[in-house]
């Protein structure tokens, strides 16, 4: 199977391959299942494809926000945002960027904001991840 790790021999050597697999299931709605904890959720009807969408300056809105198990076996929180318009999502990662528990060192614990994937909304029933 391609994505288990196995061991290869690399310039004669044993070596444990480990094959890094991408965070988000490749459907929107397999996406949704994975949100264990849904901590926030405004369902959007999109409206159709704007021309601002054909320019790429889609009207993102929050819908979904919860803590996410990636395929990669690691857990987020993750804000989902879709477009008021074409239905494009995208996805950020915004866990804390520290451990609980850990000490502060005097200041608040912070958010990441990192994109983690896109979702198109051109064609409603196949959105893919790219
Ligand atoms: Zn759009």
């Amino acid at each position: 199977m391609p994505h288990e790790a196995h061991i290869e021999n690399i310039e004669g050597r044993r070596t444990l391959v480990v094959q890094r697999r991408p965070p988000l299931q490749p459907k929107l709605d397999q996406l949704l299942h994975a949100i264990h904890t849904v901590t926030y959720r405004d369902d959007i009807m999109p409206g159709g494809m704007s021309v601002a969408c054909q320019l790429r300056d889609h009207r993102f809105r929050r819908f979904r926000e919860g803590r996410h198990l990636g395929l990669d076996g690691v857990l987020r929180d993750v804000a989902l945002h879709m477009c008021a318009d074409c239905g494009a999502v995208k996805v950020s990662d915004v866990s804390y960027d520290r451990l609980p528990g850990l000490p502060l060192g005097g200041r608040l614990p912070a958010r990441k904001n990192d994109l983690l994937g896109w979702y198109s909304g051109a064609r409603r029933n196949r959105r893919e991840y790219r």
